[in-house]
């Protein structure tokens, strides 16, 4: 037996299964792995890189291509996930208003970090909670134009 590469990666365990299944119909013989780790916590599956979906390596390439065909792999004009732009400030800088439009009508956003994932994984949910403001990464977002921004010290 040769190597079994990642073909796909999944969120929940029967996306994986769809896939196989559609896959096996095409006389790709694929395993799944970290199936039951995502199925007792579904919040794991993205920090341990999800339900994966191995192949051996001489299907892979017809595995690819048979993902493309049946619409399972899309191929990604991808929008850049990080439209945030970068505003430099100081202790003088007004945090409360869009720097862009200087409306007051913001929201701070409040995306958890790579550190957070880790984290939950390695305590085993046993955040502290003093410290949960520290693992979280602080955006602002302007309702009126839209802009989305975070700052930087100068
Ligand atoms: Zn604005």
């Amino acid at each position: 037996m040769g190597d079994w590469p990642v073909l796909m990666t999944f969120t929940y365990p029967h996306e994986a299964h769809l896939v196989k299944g559609y896959l096996a119909s095409n006389g790709i013989e694929t395993i799944i792995h970290d199936e039951l780790t995502a199925q007792v916590n579904n919040f794991y599956s993205n920090a341990i890189g999800g339900v994966k979906l191995l192949v051996s390596d001489s299907d892979y390439n017809q595995g690819i291509q048979l993902l493309k065909d049946g619409g399972y792999l899309v191929e990604e004009d991808a929008e850049p996930e990080d439209k945030l732009e970068i505003v430099l400030a100081d202790q003088l800088t007004n945090k409360k208003i869009c720097p862009f439009c200087r409306s007051e009508n913001i929201a701070v956003n409040h995306k958890p970090g790579v550190l957070f994932y880790a984290l939950c994984v390695i305590m085993n949910m046993l955040i502290m909670l003093g410290a949960v403001s520290l693992l979280f990464k602080s955006s602002f977002k302007c309702y009126d134009c839209g802009k989305e921004w975070k700052f930087k010290r100068r």
